[in-house]
């Protein structure tokens, strides 16, 4: 049977009435709902030739054998958000089924076909994203804090997934997975505006945003705002209102698609009656480019200590996080853009500000390639989550074709 893209979007419509409710998509990994929705993609896949197997981390593959072990694999995630929307993780999913029986249905592939649903991508009962795939990737290396997570209702996330026979001491042993993988590719929606704003239903992923993650600490004096001269303060909020207006700045002049983020400033004392002693200020930055992040910061941090001496306060620097951008695979992103031209004549190639699990298979080494397809205003983790019907079924033969081409370039390696 040809490839049948408007069967995804009955499916997905399916899932969404089995697994969701007036707020939206309910499939919480570790919880019955995801279960269920597993479950019900693996009786829809049990007519076909594959191996089914649960690895160490909880992670489902469907593995198609070809003449060859080299495996390419399709990926994406069951897992939703609470009050999810009904095509993040799950289309690509549903889409990569519906590609991995096209090829089945075409006879033996020359090399082996796996479709892998990722356990809890989302990280939305214990805020640890990723769980499965960085496993799988063998860069998951903080056993020791996923062991003390609890969910809200005191959950540890070890008896969550050991629920569901992961051994959190053992998880890691999913990495003997990826031995095998020649290539990764995963079809995801934008969860952004950029497609929708230039009109393209499809979009080619570069790679995913290199991250820094900083707290800022101004610190002034506090006194009373009713007998401290304007000129005699020593205010830390100045510092902190400078520096949020000047990173648009930085973000400005860095260009290709720089964003830098002041999420918020908490001051203290924080009454009306007193200049701000403190001011903690949270500011996200990221680039596609290690280089131009690495300035981004450095600008920033240039800036913090300019407004530091114009306020008369002091300013320190900690780092909460960073992560470096990472690129996926060069063939497969000329394969992708002939793929997206021949389904919808435009090609559009653009970073991706979230991570996914496609960047932690990248960061193992195995050549990795995202498509994305467009978000209707932009909107993902919300029941307002959408795509239009035409669109998606072009994503899924945009799949399907760079699966195709993916599977003879490494058939023919
Ligand atoms: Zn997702």
């Amino acid at each position: 049977m040809p490839l049948d893209p408007a069967r995804v979007v009955t499916r997905l419509r399916e899932l969404r009435s089995l697994t969701g409710d007036e707020d939206g998509e309910q499939r919480v990994a570790w919880t019955e709902t995801w279960a269920k929705g597993r479950a019900w993609l693996a009786e829809s896949l049990a007519d076909l030739p594959l191996e089914v197997e649960r690895d160490a981390a909880g992670n489902d593959w469907y593995t198609l054998q070809g003449d060859s072990d080299r495996a390419v694999l399709i990926g994406g995630h069951m897992d939703s958000v609470p009050n999810g929307g009904w095509l993040d993780g799950c289309l690509n999913v549903l889409a990569g089924a519906e590609v991995l029986r096209r090829i089945a249905e075409d006879g033996r592939p020359p090399v082996t076909v796996r479709l892998v649903d990722w356990a809890d991508e989302e990280g939305a009962r214990f805020g640890r994203s990723l769980f499965g795939s960085s496993a799988a990737a063998g860069s998951m290396a903080d056993q020791d804090e996923l062991r003390k997570l609890t969910d809200r209702d005191g959950v540890s996330l070890p008896d969550a997934v050991g629920a569901f026979d992961v051994d959190l001491d053992h998880a890691l042993d999913a990495h003997a997975q990826l031995a095998s993988a020649a290539a990764y590719l995963e079809l995801h929606i934008e969860q952004g505006p950029v497609l929708e704003s230039l009109d393209l239903p499809l979009g080619v992923v570069l790679g995913t945003f290199g991250v820094e993650r900083h707290r800022i600490t101004w610190t002034g004096q506090a006194a009373h705002a009713g007998s401290t001269p304007m000129d005699k303060r020593r205010d830390a909020l100045a510092g902190a209102a400078k520096l949020a207006l000047a990173i648009r700045d930085v973000a400005r002049e860095t260009g290709d698609g720089a964003v830098c983020t002041s999420g918020g400033v908490v001051c203290r004392p924080g009454i009306v009656t007193s200049v701000v002693e403190t001011a903690e200020q949270l500011l996200d930055q990221r680039h596609l480019d290690a280089g131009k992040l690495a300035s981004m910061l450095a600008r920033a941090e240039e800036l913090s200590r300019g407004f530091a001496s114009e306020e008369n306060v002091d300013v320190a620097w900690e780092r909460i996080w960073s992560i470096e951008p990472i690129l996926f695979d060069e063939t497969l992103i000329g394969f992708a853009d002939e793929a997206i031209r021949e389904v919808a004549g435009t090609s559009h190639r653009l970073p991706s500000g979230p991570l996914h699990d496609a960047a932690e298979v990248s960061r193992a080494g195995v050549p990795t390639m995202m498509l994305f397809v467009q978000s209707l205003r932009g909107l993902s983790h919300t029941k307002l989550e959408d795509t239009k019907p035409e669109h998606l079924e072009l994503s899924v033969s945009a799949l399907d074709r760079l699966a195709s081409k993916t599977i003879d370039w490494i058939a023919a390696k």
